[in-house]
């Protein structure tokens, strides 16, 4: 296999799309030994035939806001490949979407979910709507007028959406709503549902959780812990809040959260109430953290910065793709850091990525250390099959148990001669194996 030659094919077929061509090079440059070694691989044109979503839909989503005004945005749902399950993966709401945004995710999200060990293939949605100033009447209508679209192409055995950013759980609860008036059935399609309606526990908090757990097994490798450590959080939604709940429980000090507006460094540590009030910024649709300068008054807020210029033992991107940059990683080594865990889809640009390896620091790529959110979704799919419900200390258990297993897959693959675990390599292969091997089993069709 020549990488060169697929990407440059790749580039020609998918013109300007830079985020998924991003994403697809770090795995096929993973991946290159694996399939020089399995030729029966080559003969089934897998890679070309991995790379090409089954399908995509695209669709007009029109909608009134509180004034009387009508919008138009433009949704999408990529069912990138259900060779091991029905497609999965999460909505994304926000100003930034395109093709390539929820390709690149679609992406990510087979080779995520064949880690998770649970049978779910790769997808990904959402719409360029910005929820920001939006109320709570206008994301009502907005969310029933995506679900007007999308119900057509989803199902609990064929596609399951569910949260990503700017989509948590009012928005689910909207989306939810609409899919079972037009449905007319109550099956359980979307996951991250309330607790009350068919929703795991512990799946608001997963992906934080599963992040710090994972960070946790790749520190243990190397005789540390969390105890003790500072550890700067970007973001301050979905995945900061549930981090930092983790991390403070075992005993590590949280300095930092962030928004599009900057940073907020909080020497005090933001654990408690404070961890509380990060739900309250988010649920106020404006999309800042300054505010919490004002709420703890001994914390200060940095303009326009990232967290990653804060002295800190562990940094947990979990913000959004491309948040760090090659400089950045060359501050946080200078600065003494130890373990990147990343909670987003690809925070780390390949070039921060290039950094963490040659400093060989522990380096986990999201698509290992942040499954846990989809990981405890697929678990949320299973009690709803079985209609029943887990308690909150089984989920977190299953969690956990989910989150040992992907480091033990990342480990068997990417241990090199020396000890070093490359976990970009090992979370590649793991996962790209399973999804290619059940690809042959099931033939060309
Ligand atoms: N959006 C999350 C992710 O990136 C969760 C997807 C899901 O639960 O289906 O994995």
């Amino acid at each position: 296999m020549n990488v060169e030659k697929i990407m440059q094919k790749l580039e020609q077929k998918n013109p300007g799309e830079v985020e998924f061509l991003q994403a697809v090079r770090e795995v096929l440059e993973s991946i290159e030994e694996v399939v020089n070694e399995n030729p029966q691989f080559e003969a089934a044109n897998i890679i070309e035939r991995i790379t090409e979503p089954d399908r995509i839909f695209t669709f007009k989503v029109q909608w009134v806001d509180d004034k009387g005004n009508v919008h138009v945005n433009r949704g999408y749902r990529v069912q990138f490949n259900n060779a091991i399950g029905p497609y999965k993966g999460g909505l994304r709401f926000h100003p930034s979407v395109t093709l390539s945004i929820l390709k690149f995710l679609g992406f990510e999200q087979i080779f995520k979910n064949s880690l998770t060990t649970l049978p779910m293939g790769g997808a990904k949605g959402g719409s360029d709507f910005d929820p920001k100033g939006k109320s709570n009447a206008e994301i009502m209508r907005f969310c029933q007028a995506f679900m007007l679209e999308l119900w057509k192409h989803i199902g609990a055995d064929v596609d399951v959406p569910a949260g990503d950013i700017g989509v948590g759980g009012r928005e689910i609860g909207f989306l939810y709503g609409m899919f079972k008036k037009l449905a007319g059935e109550h099956n359980g399609v979307l996951t991250g549902k309330g607790r009350n309606w068919g929703g795991s526990l512990v799946r608001p908090e997963a992906t934080g959780f599963g992040n710090v757990f994972f960070a946790q097994e790749m520190l243990k490798t190397r005789g540390q812990s969390f105890a003790g450590k500072t550890v700067a959080i970007s973001g301050f939604g979905n995945v900061a809040w549930g981090a930092a709940i983790k991390a403070t429980q075992l005993g590590a000090k949280v300095l930092t959260i962030s928004g599009p507006d900057g940073y907020i460094y909080d020497p005090d540590g933001i654990s408690g109430e404070k961890i509380d009030y990060m739900l309250e910024l988010r649920a106020s649709n404006n999309d800042v953290v300054k505010p919490y300068s004002y709420e703890f008054p001994n914390a200060q807020f940095h303009q326009g910065k990232k967290p990653w210029e804060v002295k800190v033992d562990i940094a947990l991107p979990c913000a959004t793709q491309n948040e760090l940059n090659g400089s950045d990683a060359k501050t946080l080594v200078a600065n003494g850091c130890i373990c990147v865990s990343e909670g987003a889809n690809m925070p780390c640009t390949p070039e921060a990525m290039e950094v963490f390896l040659e400093n060989k620091i522990l380096y986990a790529p999201g698509k290992a250390s942040n499954a846990g959110g989809v990981g405890t979704s697929g678990l949320e799919q299973s009690q709803n099959a079985m209609k029943l419900s887990w308690s909150e200390k089984e989920v977190e258990e299953k969690l956990h148990q989910i989150m040992v297993n992907i480091h033990e897959s990342c480990v068997k693959y990417g241990k090199e001669e020396d000890g070093f675990v490359n976990y970009v390599k090992g979370a590649n292969i793991a996962g790209f194996m399973k999804v290619a091997n059940a690809m042959l089993d099931q033939g060309v069709f």
